[in-house]
């Protein structure tokens, strides 16, 4: 059986004086189950300290960014190899919010799910469509095509490890959730896809998270379908209350 995986997204929240107080009470709380992946994706500057006051438990922490490239004249940027070297362990890949405001695209998204590896850190991929693609019927060709761009040149076994976020869009921030059903039909559709690019053994390995107004009020229905395998939640993982209860969730 597929491990569930919660991964909180802070986004560009919190000092770090919040972000240590929440993972201070969120490693003393934190469920010990080996049926759940716990991580949260905390902006740059605060991964140095979160990584250390996370060493040795059962929390991960991840980035919600970085280049491709391992070090050189990139002003502004953050490489895989630091990331690496704090004791990062994911990193988010390819987030909506980074394609539409930061010019983020396929091709880049391919290079940094090849350096993610390359530097042992387990991509989170994000695929998903808008609104007016959904209301187009366009949902699965579009989502299927960023899913094979995304793994383009990788191995079976890194495909293996890769986790894909389906993120609709327009239930991003919205309060709109899919409906399970719906947030199933496109996880399923991605594992066919991953099914068809590899073999039916390597999909049924990897982990398909869904995301956008994930709550604890709606995640029990969520992880109870076949092909969602977990989470990835902003607004409710910033407070380590709601972000517990999530996590709890994956153990059931
Ligand atoms: P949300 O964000 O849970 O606030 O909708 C999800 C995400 O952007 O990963």
């Amino acid at each position: 059986m597929r491990k569930k995986v919660i991964a909180g997204n802070w986004k560009m929240n919190k000092t770090l004086a919040e972000a240590n107080a929440f993972i201070d009470e969120v490693v003393k709380k934190a469920p010990t189950s080996d049926d759940v992946e716990t991580i949260v994706c905390a902006p740059f500057p605060f991964l140095a300290s979160l990584t250390e006051k996370t060493k040795g438990t059962t929390v991960h922490i991840g980035a919600q960014n970085m280049y491709f490239e391992d070090s050189g004249a990139f002003t502004g940027e953050v490489s895989p190899v630091m990331l690496s070297d704090l004791g990062v362990t994911y990193v988010v890949i390819g987030h909506s919010e980074r394609r539409e405001h930061f010019a983020e695209t396929d091709e880049s998204v391919n290079k940094k799910t090849h350096a993610a590896f390359n530097h042992k850190l387990t991509p989170i991929v994000c695929v998903g469509e808008t609104l007016e693609q959904r209301e187009a019927n366009e949902t699965m060709t579009h989502v299927e095509g960023q899913v094979k761009k995304a793994l383009d040149g990788l191995s079976n076994e890194q495909v293996a490890d890769t986790i894909i976020a389906y993120e609709p869009i327009w239930a991003i921030g919205t309060g709109k959730t899919a409906t399970s059903d719906e947030a199933n039909e496109v996880c399923s559709h991605i594992r066919k896809v991953i099914s068809a690019i590899t073999s039916e053994e390597i999909a049924e390995k990897v982990v398909i998270q869904y995301g956008g107004s994930v709550k604890p009020a709606n995640i029990d229905e969520l992880l109870a379908k076949s092909d969602i395998d977990g989470a990835l939640v902003g607004g409710a993982s910033v407070e380590a209350e709601s972000y517990l209860q999530l996590v709890e969730a994956g153990t059931k």
